[in-house]
């Protein structure tokens, strides 16, 4: 399949920053309603939303975000029971929306015959991925909205994810209707994605908010096979140059060069360069997470958009997988 990306220009927007409150969601909904781009916050990151159902609008994501037209994109929805109604789930399935949704985890399963979802969602998939979110303002939008929303990051392809109102702007501002503001996200990183072999055994396709270790605790066995490969993604967001600064990223940096930025986890000794953010001085893998991609923009604007960003090394436990995950891409080479 030939997959052109979608680089035309987008007509002028006037991005408007909803407030968190009736009148915000109210106005939020309404461009949704007829087929406009309105980004919204979840525990992960800020999604870029649109009618689910709307072949057109759903284009309009991959236009204002130039994404890809390989890459398929995370449906949206208020509960579990709307999930299965949109997807297939084998026994390991159903388990992990009962045991995680709604919450940071993303289901992949063969989509339903009458989901009603837009293909476009699929990007030529015969599957589809599904979300529950929990945060209070996504839940609130997807009730008043009274329908799927299907939401990737709310970012330029390939740069760093949103996890504040003020990111959507700087990278979409002019492109989309609007941003619904409900400050920083909680959890920072992106979802974990599940997908599903034939015999029903789960199987990790990105590593994100919800931990390996709490996955099999609660499903016994999940193989992992995350295929970095820019020809045939199996999650396509594991294109390996993602979420990459302007700056260059040196991972596993025992201390900063001369010149370069820092990026530290756990205590640092004194010796640190002027310019350093520490993600969680007590050690902290959640509250890292939490701030990763705003100390990887920090950083970069510091820098300005050039230099090296030093990265001490973080544990790979728990969410360090995810992390890791994020600060490998960000380091790859570009293309
Ligand atoms: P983002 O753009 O950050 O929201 O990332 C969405 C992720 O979901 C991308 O990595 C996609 O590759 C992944 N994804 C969406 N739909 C599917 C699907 N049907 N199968 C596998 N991965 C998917
Ligand atoms: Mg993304």
């Amino acid at each position: 399949m030939s997959v052109p990306l979608y680089l035309h220009p987008m007509k002028d927007r006037n991005t408007i920053r909803f407030s968190d409150s009736d009148r915000g969601i109210r106005a939020a909904t309404f461009f949704l309603r007829k087929g406009g781009l309105v980004a919204f916050p979840t525990e992960t990151v800020y999604g870029l939303g649109a009618d689910a159902r709307n072949e057109r609008a759903v284009a309009d994501i991959y236009r204002a975000k130039g994404r890809p037209a390989h890459n398929p994109v995370i449906v949206h929805v208020t509960d579990s029971a709307a999930g299965t109604m949109l997807i297939d789930l084998p026994e390991a399935g159903m388990k992990a929306a009962k045991a995680f949704w709604p919450g940071p985890l993303t289901l992949v399963g063969p989509v339903r015959g009458d989901s009603g979802i837009a293909p476009i969602c699929r990007a030529g998939a015969e599957t589809l991925a599904v979300r529950v979110p929990e945060h209070r303002l996504a839940q609130t939008l997807l009730k008043a909205f009274a329908g799927p929303l299907a939401a990737p990051s709310a970012n330029r392809s390939g740069q760093v994810s949103p996890t504040h109102a003020d990111h959507v702007m700087e990278e979409l501002n002019g492109r989309i209707d609007g941003v619904l503001d409900g400050g920083p996200c909680a959890v920072g990183l992106e979802s974990t994605i599940l997908g599903f072999d034939a015999d029903g055994t789960a199987r990790l396709l990105r590593p994100g908010g919800v931990s390996l270790e709490d996955l099999e605790r609660t499903l016994g066995v999940v193989r992992s096979g995350i295929i970095i490969d820019d020809t045939a993604p199996s999650a396509p967001g594991q294109l390996s140059s993602h979420y990459a600064p302007g700056a260059r990223v040196r991972l596993n940096a025992d201390a900063p060069g001369l010149g370069e930025a820092w990026l530290g986890f756990g205590p640092d000794p004194d010796r640190i360069s002027a310019i350093s953010i520490n993600l969680s001085p007590s050690g902290n893998l959640e509250e890292a997470g939490t701030h990763l991609f705003a100390a990887l923009r920090q950083l970069d604007e510091w820098l300005n958009g050039s230099g090296v960003i030093a990265v001490a090394p973080i544990p790979q436990s728990g969410l360090g997988q995810a992390i890791n995950d994020r600060l490998r891409r960000a380091a790859a080479p570009r293309t």
